[in-house]
């Protein structure tokens, strides 16, 4: 939790160098980050290159590489996390440590691979010492992320942790919260744990685990027959095959103070036997 890492860095808000390749835009005129007025963001590779040089909160002065997201742009399902961690900072990339493993770990659980889904943060630079990201980052950086959503326009929107899942109900828990399908903006979204809180409390793996398989089936049901309301928690009513994703049978509920604790910082006290999935 040290805010003290801020401060002028040598990495400043330089431009990742190298990694852009420049995007192929037709008809579009070259009002490029330098361009007068404001920048288009008309592709997701457009949304990557203006947030690898934002510098619109202090986030972007600590960074080694901002992480703007990444994965099929047409992807069914989109993953939301925290913000960047040691890993994903020096890498560029998303959920690249420890929690990106077990993320992986998960959707190969069902089938899935990071390569069909899309993975971004509600932040886009490491805050550093892993603390939260504050609501004036958030709130600064969610240009980018309201932007990737309308471009991949995914079926369904899987929130990780309690920021993520916070844009969209501010105020409720998420041990509560997790594991049911809820609707909002006409989007659906579906919110679970932390894979981070996964490795710190080997309790939560089942619940992780089951709320994974409760992805896809979700995504098999087409999602029309899960008797949704707009902004209404999945029924309590009998609908056997998808309430499985509700709470395992005879699964306790999982306490709210272990559910709800800070999310990236495994990088800093990783427990080697804990990143063997399942
Ligand atoms: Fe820009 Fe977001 Fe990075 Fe802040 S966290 S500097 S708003 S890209
Ligand atoms: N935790 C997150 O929330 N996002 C990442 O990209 C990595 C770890």
């Amino acid at each position: 939790m040290t805010s003290s890492e801020y401060g002028p860095s040598d990495h400043g808000a330089q431009a990742e160098p190298g990694a852009y390749r420049e995007p192929e835009i037709e008809g579009q005129s070259s009002a490029g980050p330098e361009g007068a007025g404001v920048s288009p963001m008309n592709t997701l590779e457009q949304v990557a290159q203006l947030v690898r040089t934002c510098t619109d909160c202090p986030l972007g002065r600590g960074r080694t590489n901002a992480v703007p997201g990444e994965g099929n742009p047409q992807a069914e399902v989109m993953f939301i996390g925290e913000g960047p961690g040691y890993q994903e900072d020096r890498q560029g990339r998303p959920f690249v440590g420890p929690a990106g493993k077990l993320l992986e770990g998960l959707l190969a659980s069902i089938g899935s691979h990071r390569d069909d889904v899309f993975i971004a943060n509600m932040v886009k630079c490491r805050p550093p010492g892993n603390r939260d990201p504050s609501p004036a980052e958030m709130t600064a950086c969610t240009k980018y992320l309201d932007r990737q959503i309308e471009l991949v326009n995914p079926k369904l929107i899987v929130t990780l942790g309690r920021f993520a899942f916070g844009r969209y109900f501010p105020g409720e828990g998420i041990t509560k919260a997790r594991g049911k399908l809820r609707e909002k903006d006409g989007r659906k979204i579906f919110p679970v744990l932390h894979p981070a809180a996964v490795l710190r409390r080997e309790e939560l793996r089942p619940t992780m685990i089951e709320d994974f398989k409760a992805i896809s089936e979700i995504l098999e049901s087409g999602m029309e027959a899960t008797g949704m309301e707009p902004g209404v928690t999945a029924p309590e009513a009998p609908q056997p095959a998808q309430l499985s994703f509700v709470n395992a049978p005879g699964q306790a509920a999982v306490p709210a103070a272990q559910a709800e604790t800070s999310t990236v910082n495994v990088e800093e006290a990783p427990r080697p036997e804990q990143l063997t999935l399942f």
